[in-house]
């Protein structure tokens, strides 16, 4: 068979000690973490099927922290802006619809991040 695909770096440390510990997995030797199990998905018979799945997590991870990154700086937009309209209030310095204006600004941000934007 062919060469062994170029591993990633663990998902979970970072690093790029990884070895072949069993026929269905490998493990990094800096934190320890193992497989996904090889069987999942695979096709039997591919020598390289642990280091396929290795790959497939580590891209699954990278992806889940990116949407978790855009998600969370979302929420912090909305949060800020919530603040500046309850400082507004909170002071008599805005009008009604200055008040819906922020809620809709918050609204609007929070959906076009669910949506992936
Ligand atoms: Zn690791």
């Amino acid at each position: 068979m062919g060469d062994a695909p170029e591993l990633k770096p663990c998902p979970f440390c970072g690093q790029s000690n990884t070895i072949q510990t069993s026929r269905l997995y490998l493990e990094c030797l800096e934190c320890g973490c193992y497989g996904p199990d090889a069987k999942k998905g695979q096709p039997r018979n591919d020598e390289y099927a642990p280091h396929r799945a290795w790959n497939t997590r580590a891209d699954t991870i990278t992806a889940l922290e990116e949407e978790n990154k855009r998600l969370r700086e979302a929420m912090e937009r909305a949060a800020r802006y919530a603040d500046g309209i309850r400082g507004a209030v909170e002071t008599n310095q805005v009008a009604d619809k200055d008040v819906r204006g922020v809620a809709i600004l918050i609204r609007n941000n929070l959906r076009a991040a669910l949506n992936g934007k």
